[in-house]
């Protein structure tokens, strides 16, 4: 059994009284709400963790990090430490994301070596993957996405993989407002859990919850969401928007299985 997710990547979008307010009132809608095992988080910029872990305390939404460094502790100006996360009380963090690989040169072996701090940390990762437009018009799709989860899983063993979910982002889906088919998402959903369990074993496979990412939003969720192998989404643009939002939570509690 997978978890089911939806989850919001707010990237470096609203300011800390506005991200406040948005957090509290996305609590208040899922503490009204039949969730139904549904887990809902939202990712604001790190200004904001330290209250929004606060005001999100016992209750069912979850915050996470966009990012964090690979290293415990010292010398890396500007950087967050998963002991940082930690300490306040900040569960998950993502790592991988597209836009940390194109424009800030996040390589496969730095996601290798921040997954593993984030396990060794006790936190839960969301790793992204995807492939670009280039590759998907060259059918190298899977290729591409099987060497990034051979790039971010290296040195990792089964039993280290309990608490992984992964994100599937299709770059060229992000932010563009083209939504990869319910179809093609399906079949890379698939393929990562077939990749699972031929590289690490069955329960990995059966149990890694898999979302997808990319132009998510009201009018196209239902669909994505009742793939059987699509546990949930990675909503960027969309989560921005209390009614958007909120909309794609009861679509995952409606459809999500
Ligand atoms: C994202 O950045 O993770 C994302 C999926 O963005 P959007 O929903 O805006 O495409």
């Amino acid at each position: 059994m997978t978890r089911k997710i939806i989850a919001g990547n707010w990237k470096m979008n609203l300011v800390h009284k506005d991200a406040i307010n948005l957090i509290s009132k996305i609590s208040d809608f899922c503490e009204s709400e039949t969730l139904n095992g549904i887990e809902v988080v939202i990712a604001p910029t790190f200004l904001d963790l330290v209250e929004a872990n606060k005001i999100t305390n016992g209750k069912k939404l979850n915050i996470a990090a966009q990012d964090c460094n690979d290293q415990e502790v010292g010398a890396y100006t500007g950087e967050v430490s998963t002991e940082m996360l930690k300490a306040i009380d900040n569960q998950i963090v993502i790592i991988g994301h597209s836009e940390r690989r194109e424009y800030y040169g996040d390589t496969d072996e730095f996601v290798n070596s921040k997954l593993k701090r984030v396990l060794k940390t006790g936190l839960i990762p969301i790793l992204c993957v995807g492939e670009s437009l280039a590759d998907r018009k060259a059918g190298n799709q899977e290729k591409v996405v099987a060497s990034q989860l051979e790039g971010a899983l290296k040195g990792l063993e089964a039993d280290d993989l309990a608490d992984l979910t992964i994100a599937y982002e299709p770059v060229w889906a992000i932010g563009t407002g083209e939504t990869a088919s319910p179809q093609q998402a399906q079949d890379m959903h698939q393929f990562i859990r077939t990749y699972l369990n031929t590289n690490y074993n069955a329960i990995v496979s059966e149990e890694t919850s898999i979302l997808y990412g990319g132009s998510v939003k009201p009018d196209n969720a239902k669909e994505l969401f009742s793939q059987p192998d699509i546990d949930g989404g990675l909503i960027g643009g969309a989560s921005l928007k209390y009614d958007d939002f909120t909309q794609l939570i009861k679509i995952g509690v409606e459809v999500l299985r």
